[in-house]
């Protein structure tokens, strides 16, 4: 996803939009997101004196690993965003625009006569995401000891430590 600087700026202030919808792979072209999911990302951009300002939402649903059982789940999100880039001067028409596009992420800055907004809107995606997603607020996980999902069972070696407490609990009673 790019915006276009001249057209932006002859529209002078006005705001030009752009959107996608699609599947991850087809939105950040990589390999780190499993296959499935889907991704909106609708953008308004203007032009003010030296600056481009981005605004915009995403909304996203993909299939996530959740931190304790490992199991995978659907995820919805939605976020929006709000940023300003330093228009700097200096052509970059011969430049990758991935290398562009992390500096437009990473500086705020776009140079030449597009603003690539890929990496930008990967790290707003990335933010927005849990540090330890859960498949439910509860989830119970997997026993360290044998792997067991115990979401779907208790495996033998709870059964035996239960019953371990309960012969302490009965010795205890018993003295
Ligand atoms: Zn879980
Ligand atoms: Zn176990």
């Amino acid at each position: 996803m790019r915006i276009y600087l001249p057209e932006i700026k002859r529209s002078k202030g006005e705001a030009v939009d752009l959107s996608f919808r699609g599947s991850f792979h087809d939105f950040f072209g990589r390999d780190e997101y499993p296959a499935g999911g889907s991704i909106e990302v609708i953008v308004s951009a203007c032009a003010e004196s030296d600056k481009v300002i981005v605004r915009g939402s995403m909304q996203a649903s993909l299939d996530i690993e959740c931190s304790r059982c490992l199991r995978l789940f659907r995820q919805e999100m939605h976020t929006e965003f709000h940023e300003a880039f330093l228009i700097v001067s200096g052509s970059a028409d011969d430049e990758d625009p991935d290398l562009l596009a992390t500096a437009a992420a990473n500086e705020l800055e776009v140079r030449g006569n597009y603003l690539y907004l890929k990496e930008f809107l990967r790290q707003v995606f990335i933010l927005d995401q849990e540090y330890s997603p859960l498949c439910r607020p509860d989830c119970r996980g997997l026993c360290k000891d044998c792997g067991t999902d115990l979401n779907s069972g208790i495996c033998d070696c709870r059964l035996d430590s239960q019953v371990d407490l309960r012969l302490i609990k009965l010795k205890e009673l018993i003295r």
